[in-house]
């Protein structure tokens, strides 16, 4: 393991903490269940960025095309 990480960085905003961070692919989706579980009561407020999660969706659907 190395500091260099293969994968990007997520964006992930908090409209209600108006806060903006970048969070690790592997633990991006726990990282929003805490923030959310710990400043927002279980609440979905936080999220990833809807703009990268498009682009994101758009390459996870290929990767998966190479699986077939
Ligand atoms: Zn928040």
């Amino acid at each position: 393991m190395t500091a260099d990480e293969e994968l990007p960085k997520i964006p992930v905003v908090c409209p209600a903490c108006e806060t903006r961070s970048r969070v690790a692919f592997d633990d991006v989706e726990s990282a929003v269940a805490r923030h959310n579980e710990q400043l927002h009561d279980g609440d979905a407020v936080a999220e990833v960025d809807p703009d990268v999660m498009d682009q994101l969706a758009d390459r996870v659907a290929e990767d998966l095309g190479l699986y077939e």
